[in-house]
């Protein structure tokens, strides 16, 4: 029984992928489209004001918002397509806990264009590392399926060469204070001379907090980069007291 509603839902997969249904109402559409003309239009764009350091959407265009002003970042410059809102937010879950690696292709996309307007130059690209347990339960690690897909779009490379030394599952209950705690020393550079002297834009799904890019972009720079960057499908906006 649980294999086969198994099948029929991978049946469904199927048929509902991706250019058949739009992926936000579901309505049926016949063009090489994920998303009707309306849902499309309506899609939580970061395109208005945002904060020129962190990327995040700020109710007044500035240089440094409040949750990066007064903060010495490691992340130079950081860029996201969306806003975390819906149906992005549910989107990057479900490319992320069930299997839609279409998705990913998808983000990968909208990624390109926001990657040019940044004038990020990057070298080359790295993702954020699971460990071998996550990546074992998990069955692959978004964070770099979305570098490789951006990587054949904007022929930048990516290299594999950070390593993540423990678990910090629990991540989401805590607050910016102890997502930086939790994350300290956690991620190391495993090949410092692809590094060196370089820009290196860190790709990932999400930026809330900024803690774990900002973790990443501190061992790349005690490994010798130059210039770190961050660019993500979505962040959540800028807030007071984050
Ligand atoms: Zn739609
Ligand atoms: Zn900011």
């Amino acid at each position: 029984m649980y294999e086969n509603s198994k099948f029929v839902k991978a049946l469904r997969e199927y048929f509902f992928h991706p250019s058949w249904r739009c992926n936000d109402c579901g309505i049926e559409i016949f063009e090489d489209e994920y998303f009707c003309e309306d849902c499309k239009s309506k899609l939580p764009y970061n395109n208005k004001k945002i904060c020129k350091h962190c990327g995040r959407k700020v109710e007044v265009s500035c240089e440094y918002c409040s949750t990066c002003k007064g903060r010495l970042t490691q992340v130079d410059l950081a860029r996201s397509v969306f806003v975390y809102e819906r149906p992005i937010n549910s989107l990057i879950k479900q490319a992320k806990y069930e299997n839609k690696i279409y998705l990913i292709e998808l983000f990968a996309k909208y990624m390109a264009p926001i990657y040019f307007k940044s004038y990020i130059n990057a070298d080359c690209l790295c993702f954020v590392p699971m460990t071998d347990k996550s990546l074992n339960d998990r069955g692959y690690n978004q964070s770099q399926i979305l570098a490789q897909k951006l990587s054949e779009i904007i022929q930048v490379p990516v290299i594999d060469c950070l390593i993540k030394t423990k678990d910090t599952t629990r991540q989401a209950k805590l607050d910016r204070a102890g997502r930086m705690k939790n994350l300290q020393g956690v991620f190391k550079v495993n090949n410092k001379s692809a590094v060196n002297g370089k820009t290196v834009l860190i790709i990932d799904d999400v930026a809330t907090t900024g803690a774990t890019s900002e973790n990443i972009a501190k061992a790349l720079k005690d490994a010798g980069a130059e210039r770190v960057c961050l660019l993500t499908v979505a962040s959540v906006p800028s807030k007071e007291g984050y």
